[in-house]
């Protein structure tokens, strides 16, 4: 097997906290490498890492990169980019594919690495898979042929109405970048073995232009959306912030529970940004979504698509919620919450 035929995943990690996004692209990984009958290689840069490059191994990596040197401390463009080239240049050639997070991280170094290697990049992806593609476009006929072992890069398209599957078949590596949230991450498995393997990389003066000083990470005291098992959400229906209060409460019957909220109600400066869930916010993966006063639309609906249950509560019978929601009551949600928190309560034997 030679290095370049692998699916090479460039992990994400910030102050030697590894993003949930990893094992997410891990698991989307070692599905696409099972297809390609391919090895996984990950890539983890930083300093200090410690365990890191094991915990990637346990999660389905068979390889390691790891870059740990003192100027790579704080996440900057140039550093990040200068280390992740000289890793890929080390291989004969650039792997077949190779994913980041759709964080702020990956969108901002995925598109150097892309641009280096003068190949194309699909940004924000929900899904991935590997197909066949035959192209009979006649604009340029060194492109015609049929393509084995594709990257389907796949992600919601024309304001989220439809899936667009993205191709570019011509030119290795074939990058994407995955949304956070969207990709069921790998499980652990403490008896995987793998190999770590140890890079130096040379950095050049142009690469220290920007300096970052300090980082300081906004911890929420509040469960994190994207592991909440169980996510009670509020939108314009609420008709006012004070709305969220009924929300709160009712969420303190479940263990692990978030609130979360649609662009709506953040817009109307209801609720901060970081429950967005959406398009333009979250993507979540509950066991149960409970959706409150929340119409439905589009961009709302990718961000809770792959939610086991929703439940919605909504007073207008044709809100399209109840299109795709599990179960849904018509009614008005200030008197339906208390009668569901109630029932909640009784089936849970709280
Ligand atoms: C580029 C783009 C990105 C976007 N990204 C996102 C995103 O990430 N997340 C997101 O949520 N939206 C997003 N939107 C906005 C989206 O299109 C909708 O405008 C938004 O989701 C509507 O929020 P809502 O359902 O809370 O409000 P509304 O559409 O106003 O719906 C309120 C609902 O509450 C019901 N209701 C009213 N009173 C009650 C009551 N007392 N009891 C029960 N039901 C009641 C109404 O019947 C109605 O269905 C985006 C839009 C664009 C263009």
């Amino acid at each position: 097997m030679n290095n370049f035929e692998n699916v090479f995943v460039i992990a994400d990690q910030i102050q030697n906290d590894l993003r949930p996004v990893s094992m997410e692209l891990l698991g989307a990984a070692k599905e696409l490498a099972e297809k390609l009958g391919v090895k996984v290689q990950a890539l983890v840069m930083g300093h200090n890492l410690k365990d890191i490059p094991q915990i990637l191994i346990e999660r389905g990596a068979d390889e390691v990169y790891i870059v740990d040197q003192p100027e790579l401390k704080e996440y900057t463009t140039l550093t990040y980019r200068r280390a992740a080239i000289a890793v890929l240049n080390s291989f004969e050639k650039p792997p077949h594919i190779v994913l980041c997070g759709a964080t702020t991280l990956g969108r901002d170094l995925a598109p150097r690495i892309a641009a280096y290697f003068e190949t194309g990049l699909t940004a924000d992806c929900t899904e991935l898979d590997i197909g066949e593609y035959t192209h009979k476009g006649k604009a340029d006929p060194s492109k015609i042929g049929t393509f084995k072992n594709c990257l389907y890069a796949i992600r919601p398209s024309f304001g989220e109405s439809l899936k667009a599957r993205i191709l570019g078949p011509w030119k290795n590596p074939q990058m994407a970048t995955a949304r956070a949230g969207a990709m069921i991450p790998s499980r652990v498995n403490t008896k995987r073995s793998g190999e770590i393997i140890p890079m130096k990389v040379e950095f050049d003066k142009s690469d220290f232009r920007v300096k970052v000083i300090e980082t300081i990470r906004e911890v929420s005291k509040d469960l994190d959306l994207v592991k909440a098992k169980v996510i009670v959400s509020g939108g314009f229906g609420l008709g006012g912030e004070e709305g969220f209060n009924l929300l709160k409460d009712f969420s303190t019957i479940f263990n692990d529970s978030a609130i979360g909220a649609s662009r709506k109600a953040v817009d109307s400066g209801w609720i901060p940004y970081a429950h967005q869930v959406g398009q333009t916010g979250k993507t979540v993966r509950p066991v149960v979504y409970i959706a409150l006063g929340i119409s439905g639309a589009i961009q709302h609906r990718v961000g809770i698509s792959n939610s086991e249950t929703i439940i919605a509560v909504n007073k207008d019978e044709n809100a399209p919620i109840f299109q795709f929601a599990h179960y849904g009551i018509v009614g008005d949600l200030y008197e339906v919450v208390p009668l569901l928190k109630e029932q909640f309560k009784k089936v849970m034997g709280n």
